[in-house]
């Protein structure tokens, strides 16, 4: 059993799982009008053109929504974990975990950043943990 589920990985997602293994979080941004985009897929919903670069995101975000999954347990997590849509201060959204935090501390707008957890295998997945107050 590995630690982790691991994701599907397509010749449209590569650049962003390999990203993660150099800890970026990289973003897809239309070539022909600038619109960023985020799950990876070949072409802008805007346009429709199908040039891309990728843009380096900062990591950091707020709470979207999030909800705790409750049955049937996964055999990869231990214990209750959030499964977060945490909207990148770039402006898309991405469907994650959060982690350092418990359920009750939660709520949304609250103001998170990436980690990046590296699992068997060399998987790398962005988790998200709340900013420290300052
Ligand atoms: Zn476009």
């Amino acid at each position: 059993m590995s630690e982790r589920l691991a994701p599907s990985m397509t010749p449209d997602t590569q650049f962003f799982w390999d990203g993660l293994k150099q800890r970026t979080l990289l973003v897809q941004r239309c070539a022909g009008c600038g619109a960023l985009r985020h799950p990876p897929r070949p072409m802008c919903p805007h346009c429709n053109s199908l040039a891309w670069d990728p843009i380096e995101s900062s990591g950091r975000g707020t709470v979207f929504s999030f909800v705790m999954p409750r049955h049937p347990q996964y055999p990869w997590f231990e214990e209750d974990y959030i499964v977060a849509l945490v909207e990148l201060e770039e402006g898309v959204r991405l469907v994650t975990n959060l982690v350092g935090t418990t359920p009750d501390a939660v709520s949304i707008g609250m103001p998170v950043q990436v980690q990046y957890e590296e699992f068997d295998g060399g998987l790398v997945l962005p988790l998200f943990t709340p900013v420290a107050e300052s």
